[in-house]
C-alpha cells in the first residue's frame, strides 16, 4: 500500500513533524462486522459521489484531534498498535531485563526519550561537539569530509518509497538493478529540509508565504541554539537551499525508474559531478572501498557538487549547522523542540498541538529497534488460525489475478509467461518476518538520548554499508509487525503484510466475505498488482530490470496508464492545486487492478452460492462500500496540501473514486449516464 511515505529512518525529524494520525470518534469500529451502516449518506446517490456516500456520515462526526493533521480508519488502526507497543515497552522496562539486550535496550531508549527534565538539564550541551566541529572546518576538502560523514541510509526508492532526506545525499540499500542477487548502494538527492522542491520553487501565493515562515523559522531556531546573527546566517540558508532544490528532480520523475538506473563507479563521480571533492566525501562516509554505485538522479548530483564549489564556505558551514539542530530538535530543550513544531507541524499541516511524548518515544523505539518490539508484538496479537485465514485469502487473490492475466485478450503469451513466473514465484509474508534484525552494535544508554539517536543511525547506516555485495535475501521485511500498512518489495518480487494491518476493520473473520474482500481484499490486490504496475512491470520474476513486455504489449499498457493519469488530472483539491495524474499514477493503477482482482476473488469464493444480502445490501453493494470506507478521512487543508505534492498516492477521496472503471460497480448500484461520475464504458480504464 505504501500509503505513509514520510516515515524516515533519521527518527528525530519524524518524531517532531510527522503525519500519524488519531481518530476517537471512528464508528468504523464499533461491535458490528462488515460495512459500517451508520456511517453511509443514504441521501446521496452513490453515481454522483461515491466517497460522500460510502462515508458522509462518518464525515459529518469526525473531528480532528488537536494533535492530528487527519482522521481516518488507518488512524484509528495505527493508534491501537501504538497503544499495544507502548504498552509492551512499558512491560519490557518493568521486566528488568539483561544489560546488553535488546529488551535493555528498547527499555533504555524509551525511558531517555521520556527524561524531559534530563533534556532540559543538559541544555545544549550534547550539540557543541558537532557544532564545534563544523565551526573548526577550513576549506571544501575538509567540507567535503563533514558533509560525507552525514550520509545515513535514510532514504528508499521503492519499498516505502521515500526520497527525502536532509542530508546532502541519501543512500538506499536493496538489491542491484542489474544484479539483484547482491546488496548494491543506491544514492539519491538530497539537501533541503521542506518535502519536495516545489516548496522552493512553485510561485504560487500559499508557497510564498510557506517560504517566508520557514525563513523566520530558520533563523529563530539558530536564535535558539545560540549561534550569532541568525537572521543574515537564515538568508544564506535558505538561499542554498532554494539553489540545491533548482537541481532536484520532481517527484514524478524519481518514480520512473528507467531514469534511475544509472550505474558508476567511484571514479566516476569527479568525472561526471566535479565541485565536490569526492574522495573525501567517501571517506567521511566510509565508502572507500566501494566501488560501484546506482546514482538515481545524475544532474540532482552534478548540480549538488556544483554548488558545494560555487557556494561559500560560511554559507555551507551554516547549512551543515542548522540541518544538525533541526534534525535533533525532538531530543532538545523544549524551546527547539516546540519552534520546530510550529513550523513543520502547524504551519505545514495544520496540526495545533504536539503528540503526547509517549507516542513520540514510541515511533523512535518502533525506527531504531522495531524488531525487537515486534517480535513480541507479533506473538502476543497475530494468533496462527489469523495467519492461516489471511494465507488463504493471499492465496485466492493470486489465483484470480492469474485468472485475469491468462484471460487478457491483448496481452502476448511470452509476456504472459513472464508475468505467470513472477506470480508463481512471489514471496507473501503474512504477519512477522522470519527472521530478526540484530541490533547488536548499537549502544543504548540509559541517560543519553541525543547520543542514542545519533549512534542508532549510524549503527544502521553501518549495518547497511556492511550488507553491500553480499547475496540477497529475498525473505527480508521491510516493514515491522506492528506497521498499520502492506509493502511490495520489487526487487525482491515480495509482499510484506504486518500483523497490525490484518484486524478489523480491514480483515476481520466475523465479517461476510464482500465485507473483508472489499476492504482487505482489494489492499492485497493491490499490493500484489505493484509487480505488474508502471514500476513493477520493469522488474522481472528475479528482481531483476528488464523488459519483458513485447513492444506491442507496451505500447497498449502505456496508452491505458496514459488513460488513468489524464483521469486523476482532472481532480482538484484546491483551486491553484490539481492531483498529478503522473506521480499518483503506479498507486492508481495498484488500486483499479487491485479492486478489480478483489472481486473476482470475491464472486469465485462464493463457489456458485448466491451472495448473502445483510442489513439491506447485497454482496456486491457490500464489497464496494467496504472498498469506500477504507478511505474515509477528515485532513487539514494545509495537509492536505502537503500530501498532494508530496505522496505518490491520491488523497482517499479520488481513491475511493477508483470505481468508475469497475463494470460490476455500476450494476451494483444502477449508476447511470449523466451522474458525476459515470464513464462510458469505453473511457473505463481496464489494465488487468
Ligand atoms: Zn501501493
Amino acid at each position: 500500500m505504501k500509503r505513509i511515505s514520510r516515515f524516515s529512518t533519521l527518527v528525530v525529524a519524524c518524531a517532531a513533524g510527522c503525519s500519524f494520525t488519531l481518530c476517537a470518534q471512528d464508528a468504523r469500529v464499533a461491535e458490528t462486522h462488515g460495512v459500517v451502516l451508520a456511517n453511509i449518506d443514504h441521501s446521496l446517490k452513490p453515481g454522483n459521489d461515491f466517497y460522500q456516500y460510502a462515508n458522509g456520515e462518518w464525515i459529518k462526526r469526525a473531528k480532528i484531534p488537536a494533535d492530528r493533521a487527519e482522521v481516518d480508519v488507518w488512524s484509528k488502526l495505527e493508534d491501537a498498535s501504538n497503544k499495544r507497543t507502548a504498552d509492551l515497552i512499558e512491560q519490557i522496562a518493568k521486566s528488568g531485563p539483561a544489560a546488553g539486550s535488546g529488551e535493555r535496550k528498547v527499555a533504555d531508549l524509551y525511558n531517555s526519550y521520556l527524561d524531559e527534565a534530563g533534556i532540559e538539564a543538559k541544555g545544549l550541551t550534547p550539540l557543541r561537539p558537532h557544532l564545534d566541529a563544523i565551526a573548526a572546518i577550513h576549506d571544501k576538502r575538509e567540507l567535503a569530509r563533514a558533509l560525507g560523514e552525514t550520509l545515513r541510509a535514510d532514504v528508499d526508492a521503492l519499498n516505502n518509497t521515500n526520497f527525502h532526506t536532509s542530508n546532502l545525499f541519501g543512500m538506499w540499500v536493496a538489491p542491484g538493478f542489474n544484479d539483484s542477487d547482491h546488496y548494491t548502494a543506491y544514492v539519491m538527492q538530497g539537501g533541503l529540509q521542506l518535502e519536495d522542491r516545489e516548496y522552493y520553487l512553485s510561485d504560487s501565493e500559499a508557497m510564498r508565504k510557506i517560504r517566508a515562515q520557514y525563513q523566520t523559522h530558520v533563523s529563530a531556531m539558530l536564535k535558539l541554539a545560540g549561534i550569532s546573527d541568525p537572521d543574515a546566517r537564515a538568508t544564506r540558508i535558505v538561499e542554498l537551499e532554494h539553489a540545491i532544490a533548482q537541481t532536484h528532480r520532481s517527484l514524478a520523475e524519481n518514480e520512473d525508474i528507467h531514469k534511475a538506473n544509472n550505474p558508476w563507479t567511484q571514479a566516476d563521480f569527479p568525472a561526471k559531478a566535479p565541485g565536490l571533492d569526492w574522495a573525501e566525501y567517501f571517506r567521511g562516509a566510509g565508502m572507500s572501498h566501494v566501488d560501484s554505485f546506482i546514482v538515481w538522479q545524475p544532474e540532482a548530483f552534478k548540480g549538488e557538487a556544483a554548488l558545494v564549489d560555487s557556494a561559500s564556505l560560511e554559507a555551507w558551514k551554516d547549512w551543515l549547522a542548522y540541518h544538525l539542530i533541526e534534525g535533533y530538535s525532538g531530543v532538545l530543550p523544549k524551546a527547539l523542540a516546540e519552534e520546530r513544531f510550529a513550523f513543520f507541524g502547524k504551519v505545514l499541516s495544520g496540526t495545533e498541538q504536539q503528540r503526547p511524548r509517549w507516542q513520540r518515544g514510541v515511533f523512535v523505539v518502533d525506527g531504531l529497534l522495531g524488531d525487537v518490539v515486534g517480535q513480541v508484538y507479533a506473538q502476543r496479537y497475530f494468533s496462527p488460525e489469523a495467519k492461516a485465514q489471511a494465507q488463504a485469502m493471499v492465496a485466492n487473490l493470486i489465483d484470480a489475478f492469474r485468472k485475469r492475466i491468462e484471460a487478457l485478450s491483448w496481452m502476448d503469451s511470452t509476456t504472459k509467461t513472464e508475468a505467470e513466473a513472477k506470480l508463481s514465484t512471489l514471496y507473501v509474508g503474512v504477519g512477522y518476518p522470519e527472521t530478526w534484525h540484530d541490533y547488536s552494535n548499537f549502544e543504548v544508554k540509559a541517560d543519553d538520548i541525543f547520543g542514542n539517536i545519533w549512534r542508532g543511525n549510524l549503527s544502521e547506516y553501518r549495518r547497511q554499508l556492511a550488507r553491500l555485495g553480499k547475496p540477497v535475501d529475498r525473505k527480508e521485511w521491510s516493514m515491522t509487525p506492528q506497521t498499520v500498512n502492506a509493502v511490495n518489495l520489487p526487487l525482491q518480487n515480495a509482499l510484506n503484510f504486518p500483523a497490525a494491518i490484518l484486524q478489523p476493520p480491514f480483515f476481520d473473520p466475523l465479517a461476510p466475505a464482500a465485507a473483508n474482500y472489499g476492504a482487505i481484499g482489494t489492499i492485497i490486490g493491490h499490493e500484489i498488482s505493484h509487480t505488474f504496475d508502471s514500476e513493477g512491470a520493469a522488474f522481472d520474476s528475479k528482481g531483476r530490470v528488464r523488459n519483458w513486455w513485447t513492444p506491442a504489449d507496451l505500447t497498449h499498457f502505456q496508452a491505458a496508464t496514459a488513460q488513468l493519469a489524464a483521469q486523476y488530472d482532472t481532480y482538484k483539491p484546491f483551486p491553484d492545486l490539481s492531483i498529478n495524474g503522473k506521480q499518483t499514477l503506479s498507486e492508481n493503477i495498484a488500486d483499479v487492478a487491485g479492486t478489480a482482482a478483489a472481486y473476482d476473488g470475491y464472486r469465485a469464493s462464493l463457489a456458485g452460492k448466491g451472495a448473502p444480502a445483510q442489513d439491506g445490501l447485497s454482496g456486491d453493494e457490500q464489497f464496494f462500500i467496504a472498498f469506500g470506507q477504507n478511505w474515509g478521512a477528515k485532513v487539514r487543508d494545509a495537509a492536505l496540501r502537503q500530501e498532494v505534492m508530496t505522496d505518490p498516492h491520491a488523497p482517499g477521496e479520488y481513491r475511493a473514486a477508483t470505481v468508475r472503471n469497475i463494470d460490476a460497480w455500476y450494476a451494483a448500484f444502477q449508476v447511470q449516464a449523466g451522474e458525476k461520475l459515470y464513464l462510458a464504458p469505453t473511457d473505463r480504464v481496464r489494465i488487468w
